[in-house]
């Protein structure tokens, strides 16, 4: 069976989404130009062969006859699929997300979970970071995502780690001691997770904390972060306070959340010393700025969406992220994409409208789509499956009209997804 893109530049035609290709094994890919994000090139046509949800050869186009099911792209360009390294499943992006997780029960919080995880999947977003969600909905959620094959693959956090009362403390992952910390990294482990997320600072949605301060204990983020690693665990660090940002480089975590270098008097103070070393270090920074983005225009006109009096400054601190991307830009430090989906409004195919972003503020259209594509994959540690078009690697792959690194914004409207080969009908296919 062969399946043709219109020659307009259309979508799938929409007998052939009805009839929902999901499930359809795809085999050959015709007529692709490959998108290769590290070395820039989209080289001249090929024939993508997949086989048992990997990505099999990559031949010159018409060099062997098609076998199986074929999907003709005709010209039209395929990169490896999206990556978002900062969502937070649980959480609906609608206009109350805490009210309604708040009103939700355990199932429905997990169905709502699969419903994100679908979401981004047709947006091109093959693979997701989950940044923080209830302890006790870890191994449901796994569960629950790992029934459904047209999701989002996720990588798990399980619920962040905070001080007593600390940033998302309501997700269950309140530490004192060491041992607390040991038990809840070990418990997280059994369940499925393979990040640590550490909330280092507070957050706008936590009152009683300041995005302005370092609020963990130093010397159980240390240990936090070996006790991590001794499962082989990676992790993540919430920090908006340069203060946290400087105790977790130190510390040897292996992303920063947000960076977004808040002096103790809560304004934005660049650092580029503390850029550098995050850079040397081989820290990755991701930026999640179409969420700030979001979040700062509701609250200028009026809307309450954040819960934090003592975050006095929010919409300042929101701001200075999309400014801080260039300065990340300049320090030479890792970028790699999340936009931080969950809260409201902030929903959870968003990732080409964060790449748009990093364009703007002043990255090579390359440069953002190594963001979310082959840099994601090495810092969450799945480039031995993701991330690039390469034989033996998952076929998770976008499809889009045009060169998308020579114009970012083809992602937005992807021709079609694939997710270990399978073809999932996407949302500009309806
Ligand atoms: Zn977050």
């Amino acid at each position: 069976m062969t399946i043709t893109f219109d020659v307009t530049d259309r979508p799938l035609p929409s007998s052939v989404s009805r009839a929902a290709r999901i499930g359809d094994d795809v085999t050959v890919l015709l007529n692709a130009h490959v998108v290769d994000p590290e070395s820039g090139t989209s080289g001249s046509l090929s024939d993508v062969w997949l086989q048992a949800g990997q990505i099999s050869r990559i031949t010159p186009a018409g060099s062997e006859p098609g076998m199986g099911s074929v999907l003709d792209l005709k010209g039209r360009f395929v990169a490896p699929g999206l990556m978002d390294a900062h969502v937070h499943l649980a959480f609906d992006g609608g206009d109350d997300p805490k009210g309604t997780y708040q009103g939700s029960s355990d199932e429905q919080i997990v169905a709502q979970i699969v419903a994100n995880a679908r979401i981004a999947l047709r947006a091109g977003t093959t693979t997701v970071r989950d940044c923080g969600t209830p302890r006790h909905l870890l191994a449901p959620m796994r569960a629950a995502l790992g029934m459904a094959s047209d999701v989002a693959t996720v990588v798990h956090c399980g619920a962040p780690i905070c001080r007593v009362g600390g940033h998302g403390h309501d997700l269950g992952g309140e530490v004192r001691t060491r041992h607390d910390v040991e038990t809840i990294i070990a418990e997280q482990h059994a369940a499925g997770a393979s990040w640590i997320k550490l909330m280092a600072s507070g957050g706008g949605f936590t009152p009683g904390t300041s995005p302005a301060v370092f609020e963990f204990d130093p010397t159980l983020l240390r240990e936090a972060v070996v006790i991590a690693g001794s499962y082989g665990m990676r992790t993540a660090a919430h920090a908006h306070a340069s203060s946290s940002m400087a105790a977790c480089i130190e510390a040897g975590v292996h992303s920063l959340e947000h960076a977004s270098m808040l002096g103790p008097d809560e304004q934005c103070a660049p650092d580029r010393d503390l850029l550098r070393r995050a850079a040397d270090a081989g820290i990755h920074i991701v930026p999640t700025v179409i969420s700030a983005d979001i979040v700062s225009r509701q609250l200028r006109e009026g809307h309450q969406v954040l819960s934090n009096p003592q975050d006095r400054n929010a919409v300042a601190r929101l701001e200075s992220r999309f400014t801080n991307v260039t300065r990340f830009l300049h320090s030479g430090v890792s970028i790699v994409a999340g936009t931080d989906a969950g809260p409201a409004h902030v929903t959870f195919d968003l990732i080409a409208s964060e790449l748009e972003r990093y364009v703007d503020a002043g990255l090579a259209a390359q440069h953002a789509l190594k963001s979310a594509t082959c840099e994601a994959a090495d810092m969450l540690g799945l480039e031995a499956q993701v991330g690039r078009i390469r034989p033996g690697l998952w076929a998770d792959l976008i499809v889009t009209a045009a060169d998308p690194m020579q114009d970012i914004s083809t992602l937005a409207t992807p021709l079609g997804v694939l997710k270990r080969g399978l073809l999932i009908a996407n949302k500009y296919a309806q």
